[in-house]
């Protein structure tokens, strides 16, 4: 199907929205992108975008710009607690060269698709906020200023809280998973090498990782705990109550821990996948369609590959609701699998009871030490896909 001309509105700047504005644009799409807020910006954390992801970029023309922003990551060092011992390192580096691996700011990711995007020609329009999405031949998303946007085809990148999502299919309520994190970055006064290190203690790990060429550390604690904490994740909280429940931990944890000034707290839920990505000329994409937890680090990669899919499937269909079925089709299926595997990944951080916990540490060490590459390999699925070339 061509492209030229197709009149597209996308509703949602976030890096889903962003990514496929600019891959709609590239194929001659008339693109304009709807956002709720006043200025495209990021809240100041970190992102890891894996080779899948890359390849994404590196299809749009925009790696260089993504190598020039971000680190290039080495590793992922997974440490115990207590002293930030060693348990198991997965090399990078024994990946092929074209499978890189980064740490980027979201500010500096989200600055990086906006400038691509305008350059392309996409209109950004902002204080845009939707409050109903009607699919139909000529789908119209309504504002909730009265406002209205007619397009020949709308998508829904409006992540967590779609609106385009409970057009589509109704109002499923998440549910708490028992588990809260914490979100903070600090000077790395603490000279935190191109690796992320994931710090398992028990009922809780850290994350941490460089950001802007080593200047920056990224953290992200989570806690098991059985009270509710609200889903957004701006909620301010105290420094100090973070370090006290993570008192125990040790190593660069620790000194990161102590460099905290500023932490937002948030709770963790969980949403099934929806069911119906797409209907009468309105498709849904990233979290809008897929809300995942954030222990595989694949949630923002799986919206960049999302856009790639949606207009290769577009391209290549006879008309809209076709391609819209095949972009479905051709996602599921990997969007579920991912989502499953990010769910089922806590509990391995956090082993209570010390001899399972020595014993998996043990494991993991043997596994990393004797067969690194096959270690690695475990995540071929998910790293050496590429969409792009599919
Ligand atoms: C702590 C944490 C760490 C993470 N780390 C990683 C990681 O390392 N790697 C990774 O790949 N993913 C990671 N993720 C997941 C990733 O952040 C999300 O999956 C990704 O941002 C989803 O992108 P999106 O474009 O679908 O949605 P969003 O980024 O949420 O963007 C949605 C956009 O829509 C706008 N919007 C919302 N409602 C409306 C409305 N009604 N009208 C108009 N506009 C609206 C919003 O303002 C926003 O701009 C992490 C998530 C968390 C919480």
């Amino acid at each position: 199907m061509d492209l030229n001309g197709l009149k597209i509105r996308i509703l949602g700047a976030g890096i889903g929205g962003l990514t496929a504005a600019i891959a709609l644009r590239q194929r001659g799409g008339d693109v304009a992108i709807l956002e709720q807020a006043e200025a495209i910006t990021e809240v100041g954390a970190g992102l890891q975008v894996s080779p899948n992801g890359v390849a994404v970029l590196r299809a749009l023309g925009l790696e260089d710009q993504l190598a020039s922003r971000a680190v290039r990551a080495e590793a992922v060092e997974l440490r115990d607690y207590a002293g930030g011992k060693l348990v198991a390192r997965l090399d990078l580096g024994l990946m092929p060269e074209d499978a890189r691996y980064y740490f980027v700011h979201r500010a500096d990711l989200i600055d990086l698709l906006a400038g691509a995007a305008r350059d392309a020609g996409v209109k950004v329009r902002l204080l845009q906020k939707v409050a109903e999405v009607v699919p139909g031949s000529s789908p119209v998303a309504r504002m909730a200023n009265g406002a209205e946007a007619k397009a020949q085809l709308i998508i829904g990148a409006d992540g967590l809280h779609s609106k385009s999502r409970s057009a589509l299919n109704g109002t499923v309520a998440p549910f708490f998973t028992r588990q809260v994190a914490w979100r903070a970055t600090v000077p790395n006064t603490m000279d935190h090498g191109p690796v992320a290190q994931v710090h398992m203690g028990p009922r809780r790990h850290i994350v941490t990782y460089p950001l802007r060429g080593g200047a920056l550390v990224n953290m992200v604690a989570v806690q098991e705990r059985q009270s509710w904490v609200e889903e957004g994740w701006h909620i301010a909280d105290d420094p100090n109550k973070l370090r006290a429940r993570f008192a125990d931990f040790g190593g660069q944890a620790r000194a990161v821990l102590n460099a905290v000034s500023d932490v937002r707290q948030w709770g963790l839920f969980r949403h099934p996948v929806a069911p119906i990505w797409q209907k009468d000329n309105v498709a849904l994409l990233g979290d809008a369609a897929h809300p995942t937890l954030p222990f595989m680090a694949q949630g923002a990669v799986m919206a960049m590959e999302d856009a790639w899919v949606l207009g290769d499937a577009l391209a290549k269909a006879p008309d809209i609701n076709t391609g819209l079925a095949q972009y479905q089709q051709r996602r599921q299926d990997r969007v579920a699998r991912v989502v499953d595997a990010a769910s089922g990944n806590a509990w391995k951080y956090h082993l209570s009871f010390t001899p399972v916990r020595m014993a998996a540490h043990f494991g993991l060490r043997a596994a990393s030490i004797l067969a690194p590459g096959r270690m690695m390999g475990q995540f071929d699925w998910i790293y050496r896909h590429d969409v792009t070339t599919d």
